[in-house]
């Protein structure tokens, strides 16, 4: 990963002014790692829009070196540079992540409910205070060429694509280890979430399922990335058993490096709004998964930050 050291304000002389502003990273770089200066890390150097800017002021000449050093030291003229180093990519992401934040996601709907409005990005934030839209369904949902719990065709097949292709890897990932996993619930529309937690509510009381079941439009299952996955050592049980099998054990390790996170995790409960579900799997993308897997967070704590 490239450095992202940034410098806020420093003096310079004109020449040596000249060749930040004009500068290709790598040669600011240079300068500052020849520099006698500390770097400073700056706090502002997460705004993503500084490295454009300094990208497109590249009138002068870059091959002025480190004899410059001398002048920044004698000549007082202040300047302030431009603020970032940060690589464009690192920039983007950083964007990406600001654009998926909790906050500018949701709006609300004639009947006062609270309704995601990035229903089609892999870091839609599903969950009781944030919901999809009841007509809401994915336009690339195929289905994922994995084992399955069950035999014959069903709908609960489908992914979107890009989480189907992680799924498939993921499988074969664990194929190699000797590990035996088995799909067992994937896509599931508005209305079939509908008639199962009506039947939940049905048996146990509205409050009662709502602890282990989505109302219709909370659920993640709507958004194509969510995949429950189990193993024939639990009789493809979809309960806390699976977490403590090789399988799931298993799951928990790997599946960030394929781009899933374990959605509801034990302890979570207060942020998540779910029970522990070792067999429900998220796909939010390889970076993510893996950040937020290593900072034990959850998907909420994680979008919050952007
Ligand atoms: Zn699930």
């Amino acid at each position: 990963m490239k450095k992202t050291i940034a410098i806020s304000t420093v003096v310079l002389g004109v020449a040596a002014a000249a060749v930040i502003l004009s500068s290709q990273t790598s040669v600011f770089d240079d300068l500052l790692g020849q520099s006698d200066h500390k770097a400073q890390v700056s706090e502002n150097s997460s705004n993503p829009a500084a490295p454009e800017k300094s990208d497109s002021t590249n009138t002068a000449n870059s091959t002025a070196g480190k004899g410059n050093d001398t002048a920044a030291q004698t000549d007082t003229k202040e300047v302030t540079a431009a603020s970032a180093t940060m690589s464009s990519s690192q920039a983007a992401f950083q964007n990406y992540l600001h654009e998926n934040s909790p906050a500018l996601t949701v709006m609300k709907n004639a009947e006062g409910k609270d309704i995601v409005t990035n229903e089609n990005s892999n870091l839609v934030l599903v969950n009781k205070k944030r919901e999809l839209d009841s007509t809401y369904i994915p336009k690339d949902l195929v289905v994922a060429k994995v084992t399955f719990s069950f035999s014959g065709t069903s709908p609960k097949q489908q992914l979107r694509a890009i989480a189907a292709e992680a799924l498939e890897k993921l499988f074969a990932g664990a194929k190699k280890d000797g590990i035996e996993l088995a799909a067992v619930s994937g896509y599931r529309s508005y209305v079939s979430q509908k008639s199962i937690f009506d039947n939940y509510a049905r048996e146990n009381g509205e409050e009662e399922a709502n602890t282990f079941s989505a109302h219709p439009g909370q659920s993640e299952h709507q958004t194509g990335l969510a995949m429950d996955v189990s193993s024939a050592s639990v009789h493809y049980d979809l309960d806390e058993s699976f977490g403590e099998s090789k399988e799931g054990k298993w799951l928990a390790e790997h599946a960030a490096d394929y781009g899933f996170i374990i959605r509801y995790q034990k302890g979570k409960e207060n942020l998540t709004g779910y029970t522990y579900e070792p067999w429900h799997i998220r796909y939010v993308g390889v970076a993510v998964a893996q950040q937020i897997k290593k900072d034990n967070e959850t998907l909420e704590q994680f979008l919050a930050k952007y």
